[in-house]
């Protein structure tokens, strides 16, 4: 019989898989169980599963699908989890603690086709979709790392990759997630984020009842078609239009909105009032993220004086907003810095370690 790699497979779609080797569905149920509940993948500790059917586990039924390589924290104690995969390839994920909840960001493909021009992960270049089960071990593994006071409070789909573009495993990955009889999150403790591939979304809505995020970072198609290349399919109007037209949308389930502050690029109060009239009568909630810099954009973020005047236009407007803090940036944690800087900066990786060591250390101060 093929293996089967349990954690590719929801809930639902493992019952069926079990009952096709004959195995009764409900120790599938066992299974997850001690897996996604318990955190038990020694089969060994698995006792009210018959020996026959342990045997299989990690052989014919295949737990594993990456191995967390290395951790490293961040002064403010944000941890980056480097993962690898069977083929070799490398992810990153990253735990986010704060005072009342504890977020991991978690990557769906290795590298990322959508070349957005402030990302880090987009200067990669695209190497594959992820799995599912390379998804859900993301999870596994890194909510391993909290101490048991720090649970797991939030996952977030705004790692390396476009989830969009990998949506049956993204769609896989999310019901585990917010299987009661898997990892259990509540499900508007989940949020799936795109760059706007516009024809997916209402799939992802309708299929679970996540949050969305969309990554906006400009307020005319001349300055996001530069930023998301992406625009130049799916303009802002046609974005903004589709979301618009969700059923799923409402006051109490707003879409949130990133928008990465780039100094002299988006960041002028007229920005900030034509972001103001995009939304208007869209419920939404707006996250902007001063620019964190790395040595593959040219970017910087603003000043604080103008990151207060471009807040102060849309409180003014009582558009719902808040100013993420950048976290884990001296791993190069922080949002769009997931790039393995590890990996590039190996002696055989393309262009020499040291001089990229060098050029990060020359941009962080002058994004200072
Ligand atoms: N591809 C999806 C998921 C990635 S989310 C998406 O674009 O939504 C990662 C978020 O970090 C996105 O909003 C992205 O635009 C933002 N980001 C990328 N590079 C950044 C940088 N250098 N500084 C701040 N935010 C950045």
């Amino acid at each position: 019989m093929d293996t089967l790699d349990v954690k590719d497979h929801s809930l639902p779609r493992l019952r069926e898989a079990f009952a096709q080797r004959g195995l009764p569905a409900w120790r599938a149920d066992q299974l997850a169980s001690w897996v996604y509940r318990q955190g038990v993948e020694d089969p060994e500790r698995m006792t009210n599963l018959p020996a026959d059917l342990r045997a299989r586990l990690g052989d014919e039924l295949r737990l594993r699908a990456l191995e967390l390589e290395s951790v490293e924290q961040a002064a403010d104690g944000t941890q980056k989890g480097v993962l690898r995969a069977a083929d070799g390839a490398r992810l990153e994920a990253v735990l986010i603690p704060e005072e009342e909840r504890t977020t991991l960001c978690v990557s769906t493909q290795v590298g990322c086709p959508l070349a957005c021009s402030f990302c880090a992960t987009g200067a990669l270049g695209f190497t594959r979709n992820l799995r599912a089960a390379e998804i859900v071990d993301q999870v596994a593994l890194l909510r391993a790392v909290l101490p048991p006071e720090r649970p797991l409070t939030n996952v977030v789909f705004m790692g390396m990759g476009e989830p969009l573009l990998n949506l049956p495993a993204v769609l896989e990955a999310v019901r585990l997630l917010v299987d009661p009889k898997a990892f259990g999150f509540a499900p508007r403790r989940v949020t799936v984020s795109t760059a706007g591939v516009v024809p997916k979304i209402p799939a992802l809505l309708r299929a679970v009842p996540v949050n969305l995020a969309v990554s906006l970072h400009a307020t005319t198609d001349a300055v996001r078609d530069e930023l998301v290349p992406l625009n130049r399919r799916f303009p802002l109007q046609v974005l903004l239009g589709a979301l618009r037209e969700l059923p799923e949308v409402s006051r109490r389930r707003p879409v949130f909105f990133e928008y990465t502050l780039l100094e002299g690029v988006n960041d002028s109060e007229a920005d900030a009032a034509r972001l103001v009239s995009l939304l208007a009568g869209l419920p939404s909630k707006v996250n902007v993220i001063p620019m964190n810099p790395h040595p593959d954009a040219p970017y910087r973020p603003p000043g604080p004086d103008a990151i207060d005047r471009f807040m102060a236009v849309l409180s003014r407007a009582r558009l719902t907003t808040t100013l993420r803090r950048s976290r884990g940036s001296d791993i190069a944690a922080a949002c769009g810095q997931l790039a393995l800087r590890a990996a590039r900066s190996a002696p055989d990786a393309e262009g020499a370690g040291p001089r990229t060591l060098r050029l990060q250390g020359a941009h962080a101060l002058r994004g200072r």
